[in-house]
């Protein structure tokens, strides 16, 4: 039998525990599984199944046949001097995002795109001039955490001594606008398994005003 395509499997990037209990029950495993894999992704940066020693060889085997952890590609990482760091990262269908992440004393914000371009055209906005693209999935809208996090070398969850403290949904798109995959994406930077933010820390902004989650 052939290998089925990478788009054929199943991103586990964007998965709620929740949802990934759901995934590991389907496939006949116990959903305590999805703590164990949501820490190997989110905590400790891996992709690659054969490295999460903690699955039995035949579920690791499993897994790299009819699953995937993957993230946007990364066409461009910036710094400024000033310690702001900017991706452009593409997406399915070949669009791109940006992403920023903005240091200031002790805490360090990572803005989140949510859509491929705007509909609702604000005057003093770019991307609104761009028009509507796509809605971002939710292994689109995390795995923009996932990458900024990797690129400091520190695991979000990291409480000493992490880079990233803060996350605003204020990059491309309207966040209400793509909502469900947006609450499945703060659902997971607040997961204690996953990035564990507190709610304070994670702000939906939508046009023209901001809301703590
Ligand atoms: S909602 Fe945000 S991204 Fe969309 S046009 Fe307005 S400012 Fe730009």
């Amino acid at each position: 039998m052939s290998e089925p395509a990478l788009t054929d499997r199943v991103n586990l990037l964007g998965c709620t525990p929740e949802k990934l209990a759901a995934f590991f029950v389907s496939i006949g495993e116990k959903p305590f599984r999805a703590t164990q894999v949501l820490k190997w992704i989110h905590q400790q940066g891996v992709t690659d199944f054969t490295e999460m020693t903690n699955l039995a060889k035949p579920l690791r085997e499993k897994l790299v046949e009819i699953a995937e952890v993957r993230p946007p590609t990364i066409l461009f990482q910036g710094d400024s001097q000033d310690g702001t760091r900017k991706w452009l990262m593409e997406v399915d269908g070949g669009s791109s995002i940006e992403t920023v992440y903005i240091p200031d004393g002790d805490r360090g914000t990572l803005c989140v795109s949510s859509q491929v371009g705007c509909s609702l055209d604000c005057s003093f906005c770019a991307t609104g001039k761009q028009g509507f693209n796509k809605n971002l999935t939710p292994a689109e809208i995390i795995g923009q955490v996932f990458l900024a996090a990797k690129s400091f070398g520190l695991p979000v969850k990291d409480t000493e001594k992490r880079a990233i403290t803060n996350v605003v949904m204020m990059g491309m798109g309207e966040p209400l606008l793509n909502f469900e995959p947006v609450v499945d994406a703060m659902t997971l930077m607040m997961e204690d398994q996953a990035y564990g933010l507190s709610k304070r820390r994670v702000t939906l902004s939508t046009s023209g005003c901001g809301a703590s989650a």
